[in-house]
């Protein structure tokens, strides 16, 4: 760990907290974060030569393992190309007919470079379709950094407690109501109350680890949508080629007005994406009013790596995620059983996470009820038996194609030992 520990002293110097991105410094969980180095396939080695098998891959984009074939290709073909020059470019009309291809309630698609700037955008412009300002979010769901959606989000916010980010002012918040998620009745009276522009939600969220929406949940949201005259809002930035080939849509084909996308579509590049219905995305400029641009956006060579992703992507790239998937969360659940440590495996498609309670989670609120010390010794035996797992107890564990045999039994094989210290620790 000499080197790993080396680095992040001097990241902590001019970096603060020594990280790019807060969940990455193990803040909840404790020691060193380790710095990678390099990736292939299910695996991750960092600069110290540990080598460990990834259950993070990059939070989703990795879905076809690190450094598939036809990624690196696609990239170094664009590289040799050019970068980046500010104009159109043939990728972004690739890209966006993969997407609009996919995703039947998405007619047109504008390409972005974070998913943060994909849920700011689709919110502005519903803002600016509907003339109205407020905007009804689900506690626990996180919809990237933006100031109005950072109220009660899940990921980096629920993993270091931080309540109320400063910096957030009044005014901002105060057009964001918050309600708790798989509440009908909550929604019906929020929409009693006021004028609603927008409801945003995760398709399923995953953010708060994995609370999948009930039976209907998604649907009424439409419903009660379409009667107000107010826009849906469906954050797939998470789900999105991943859960399958049309994203959460695939599985619950309800049809929202704005889409947001990221993770996967990008294959490890900064690509992200919001679209919808052509009446609202018309108010886009420069066709409409509402202004939205980017430098960097439908970047060439992030365009060439999310393509290649996409494209590779077939049935069996699918069937070998859901399986690695479904063999890993009984691993570990059979594993904390046999410990007789308190958990409760949540799926949804190839999503899963693991609370360290046993009461079902239907919601933010019951999320919180978990063990996290019970986690942490969890997280640090499977990373000193070399699995790399999210660093917080509120993300979910993801898989990809590149998951092969002998990786599930690199995870299968530490998980006792794992589970005996979350026992130990209860
Ligand atoms: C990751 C995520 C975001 C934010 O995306 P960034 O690229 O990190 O800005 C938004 N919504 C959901 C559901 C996410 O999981």
């Amino acid at each position: 760990m000499e080197r790993s520990e080396d680095l992040f002293a001097r990241a902590r110097r001019i970096v603060p907290g020594g990280v790019n991105s807060p969940v990455r410094a193990f803040g909840a969980v404790g020691g060193t974060p380790r710095f990678m180095a390099a990736g292939q396939g299910p695996y991750i080695t960092d600069v110290d030569g540990n080598r460990y098998v990834d259950l993070v891959c990059s939070w989703g984009p990795m879905i076809l393992g690190h450094r598939h074939p036809a990624v690196v290709d696609a990239v170094s073909e664009a590289v040799a190309h050019g970068f980046s020059y500010g104009t159109a470019t043939p990728g972004e009309v690739e890209l966006a007919e993969e997407i609009v291809s996919r995703v039947a309630p998405v007619e047109k698609v504008r390409l972005v470079s974070s998913g943060t700037e994909a849920t700011m955008s689709a919110v502005r412009l519903a803002r600016g379709f509907t003339g109205r300002s407020k905007v009804i979010k689900f506690a626990g769901c996180y919809h990237g950094h933006v100031d109005a959606l950072l109220a009660s989000a899940g990921s980096g916010v629920v993993t270091f407690g931080l309540p109320d980010t400063p910096g957030v002012t009044g005014a901002s918040a105060a057009d964001t109501i918050v309600l708790p998620y798989n509440d009908v009745a909550a929604v019906e009276e929020a929409f009693a109350q006021a004028d609603i522009a927008c409801v945003i939600t995760e398709a399923c969220p995953a953010n708060m680890g994995v609370v999948p929406p009930r039976d209907g949940f998604n649907q009424r949201l439409r419903e009660l949508c379409t009667a107000h005259g107010a826009l849906l809002i469906v954050d797939e930035v998470l789900t999105g080629f991943r859960v399958s080939a049309a994203g959460w849509y695939g599985l619950d084909p309800v049809e929202a007005d704005l889409m947001t996308f990221g993770k996967v579509m990008g294959g490890g590049l900064p690509a992200a994406a919001f679209g919808g219905r052509a009446e609202v995305m018309a108010y886009l400029a420069p066709e409409g009013p509402v202004y939205q641009a980017g430098t960097l956006s439908g970047n060439p060579l992030a365009c060439a790596a999310g393509l290649a992703t996409l494209r590779a992507l077939d049935e069996a790239a699918y069937a070998r995620v859901d399986a690695a998937a479904l063999a890993v969360g009984d691993a570990a659940a059979q594993a904390l059983g046999k410990a007789g440590v308190p958990h409760r495996l949540q799926r949804a498609g190839s999503l899963f996470s693991i609370f360290f309670t046993d009461a079902e989670v239907t919601n933010f609120a019951e999320a919180k009820t978990q063990d996290t010390g019970a986690f942490t010794a969890f997280f640090h035996a499977m990373l000193d038996q070399g699995v790399y797992l999210p660093p917080s107890a509120y993300e979910a564990w993801f898989l990809s194609a590149a998951h092969d045999d002998e990786a599930i039994e690199r995870v299968v094989a530490a998980l006792p030992a794992a589970a005996e210290a979350a026992a130990a620790a209860q």
